[in-house]
């Protein structure tokens, strides 16, 4: 046996981060990948992973690098009183124990954090990637900012970081978050926000100040595919992080983008994601030295996000060997699938995908980037 892979935070708990009801965000999809990795790794062959099981909730110490005491105090209150309130305008409602359930998925993060700059391999937490949380307020799903608490806390040490963000929808909270810092690479590529909540993330948007030139957002029109986020990422990430020279990667991994997601519709598969994952972990080794945070994010399929992170997983513990899509999902799975999910599991780890034909075609690309270089003053040469 050789050394881990990657680290791996998930502590049981998270899944108290819970809406209730028919409320679209579940911690239980993300519960499912971890499931479906953790068996799968038990087959002969597998690699080795690092667990971090036992996670407390952050302090207020450590909430206080993104978030305002106020807006602490008030979730505190707001999750005494139960559910009878939201957090925001009407997405993020209050529950029973919501501040130490948000505050337990920001230490997981941290935990994260710290085992990536200790090991220099990647560390995976799931559970994390919530970010739309503003410093002051609640919104879309996000209570507290797993993400920009971890990217505060790495700025604290003294690090560049990047932060890469494919969620389908924008990551507002991290960008607005640190819209004037120029020791964070904003770079985030999702559904267009003329067609999607929260309705941000231009090519425009570049930053402010010392932040000016390091937010880098690439829209993409509804349907576009597996494509226009790979040419895209292709075209420009290398050049921005080899610009940048970052001393951590933070990946937020949102899998809403994937096809037959009920709230986005960008088309992605898991061949997608799978290249995606594999760059992070090529990048990390490249620009720097190994050091990577990926986080879950959005995914309102629970087949979607069950096998792809289930997959991000075993890619950042060993890029090289992951199941093919046509290698039967364990039984014991499959049943826990229904009995969690409420619907019929999926017989294999991918299955062709059901798409509408893409309206993307390679022009629309060029006119992203060439909006991209005016805004940011620089060429991004084709790969
Ligand atoms: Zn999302």
């Amino acid at each position: 046996m050789g050394d881990p892979g990657a680290t791996i935070v998930w502590d049981p708990r998270f899944v108290d981060y819970d809406f209730g009801g028919d409320h679209p965000f579940s911690e239980a999809s993300r519960a499912l990948a971890v499931r479906l990795l953790e068996r799968s790794l038990g087959r002969p062959g597998a690699p080795l992973a690092e667990w971090v099981r036992t996670v407390e909730p952050a302090d207020r110490s450590l909430l206080r690098r993104f978030h305002s005491t106020p807006y602490l105090e008030f979730v505190e209150r707001a999750g005494s009183y139960g559910d009878r309130l939201y957090l925001d305008q009407g997405d993020t409602p209050a529950f029973a124990g919501c501040y130490e359930a948000a505050a337990r998925l920001v230490a997981g993060a941290e935990r994260a954090l710290e085992r990536t700059l200790a090991t220099r391999r990647p560390a995976f937490h799931p559970a994390g990637g919530l970010h739309h949380a503003h410093p002051g307020r609640a919104s879309g799903f996000c209570i507290f900012n797993d993400l920009a608490v971890a990217a505060a806390s790495a700025l604290e040490r003294g690090l560049r970081v990047a932060y890469l963000d494919i969620d389908a929808h924008h990551g507002d909270g991290v960008m607005y978050g640190f819209y004037e810092d120029g020791r964070l690479l904003d770079i985030d590529v999702h559904q267009d926000g003329r067609t999607l909540f929260p309705g941000t993330g231009f090519p425009k948007e570049i930053g402010r100040g010392d932040g000016a030139g390091a937010k880098v957002n690439l829209p993409l029109p509804p349907t576009s595919g597996d494509d226009a986020l790979l040419s895209l990422l292709r075209r420009v990430v290398p050049p921005l992080l080899d610009d940048f020279r970052p001393d951590l990667i933070v990946a937020q991994h949102g899998v809403d983008g994937h096809w037959g997601d009920p709230l986005a519709r960008l088309q992605y598969t898991p061949a997608a994601y799978a290249q995606v994952d594999r760059w992070l972990v090529e990048w990390s080794r490249t620009f720097c030295d190994g050091r990577l945070l990926v986080t879950g994010g959005g995914g309102y399929r629970p087949e979607s996000v069950g096998r792809v992170l289930a997959r991000t997983g075993w890619i950042l513990l060993d890029p090289a060997g992951t199941p093919p899509d046509a290698e039967p999902l364990p039984d014991e799975w499959r049943v826990d699938f229904f009995e969690t999910a409420g619907s019929d599991a999926p017989p294999t780890w991918a299955e062709p995908a059901t798409t509408i034909p893409s309206r993307w075609r390679p022009e629309h690309g060029d006119r992203l980037v060439d909006e991209l270089e005016a805004a940011l003053g620089r060429k991004f040469r084709r790969p």
